[in-house]
């Protein structure tokens, strides 16, 4: 392995979601009556950053601190960083703007009460945004993003809207953006143009997200990875949820992730490239 591919870090972020939480389960025929699905993946993922001397954000859906708020503040306690993922994990552009400004300011607001930490960062469900997704958030007090997937177009899911691979002001992104926000676009494949990470790990197989890591290294810019917790488990059989959902999850995906943290990069929060962001421009 060259040198270069450690000079700069590596972000695992970690959507903070239960099962239900999901648009494939909320728009499904069936339910399971198992609660907090994904909540048992947890401690897999905190063991396997400990023991990587890793540190992770976490973007997290407020509304599980109703039911389950000791998983939120027992990761807060280890180190990592708490993001928001909105309050109710609704698609961002089927609600109003003020809807959209409740999101993000409940989030925030609800997540900082029991995590005393100042929270900055914020990636959207499904990565749904708006026109006025930047404004929003520099109004409800957010300082970064991560919800640019800077892919090609993948028929009837995301993609081909973005093309900046590197952390970058927002105005980058969308002109009207304010300039001090950061955008922290999420890692996609050099040259092929499909993401790394999320739903693709298991798709493409970790071989695959860990060469794109590499790839991306040499260029200077930091992979930024997402899993879900709901991924390392045995997901509930429900009535409608597609196939693609159970592709590999559970004990591939607990695999998966600890061979991507064994690879060598620094594994810092993401508000650590956002700090750092002048050392990832363009060269
Ligand atoms: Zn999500």
């Amino acid at each position: 392995m060259g040198t270069s591919d450690s000079t700069v870090p590596a972000v695992l972020s970690i959507d903070l979601e239960y099962f239900s939480h999901t648009p494939a389960y909320r728009t499904a025929a069936g339910t399971t009556n198992e609660s907090a699905v994904g909540r048992e993946a947890i401690p897999t993922i905190l063991n396997a950053l400990a023991e990587t001397d890793s540190t992770a954000t976490f973007f997290t859906v407020s509304e599980m601190l109703e039911e389950t708020p000791e998983v939120v503040e027992t990761i807060a306690d280890t180190g990592h960083e708490i993001g928001s993922h909105t309050h109710t994990h609704k698609h961002l552009s089927e609600l109003s703007a003020a809807q959209r400004r409740e999101e993000l300011a409940t989030s925030r607001r609800r997540l900082e009460s029991v995590t005393d930490q100042s929270v900055v960062g914020f990636r959207a469900p499904s990565f749904d945004i708006t026109e006025d997704h930047f404004e929003l958030l520099e109004a409800t007090g957010y300082e970064y993003d991560s919800s640019v997937v800077p892919c090609r177009s993948i028929p009837g899911w995301y993609g081909g809207e973005y093309d900046e691979t590197r952390p970058v002001s927002a105005a980058e992104i969308d002109p009207t953006a304010p300039t001090a926000l950061t955008e922290l676009p999420v890692a996609v494949m050099p040259g092929v143009g499909l993401p790394l990470t999320g739903t693709w790990i298991r798709f493409f197989g970790v071989r695959y997200t860990i060469l794109g890591m590499r790839l991306l290294a040499r260029r200077g810019i930091p992979p930024v990875l997402y899993i879900h917790p709901w991924e390392l488990v045995d997901l509930p059989r429900v009535e409608g949820v597609p196939a693609r959902v159970y592709v590999r999850t559970g004990a591939y995906m607990r695999r998966a992730l600890r061979r991507i943290l064994a690879e060598p990069y620094e594994f810092v929060a993401a508000n650590t490239v956002v700090e750092d962001r002048v050392l990832y421009g363009r060269g």
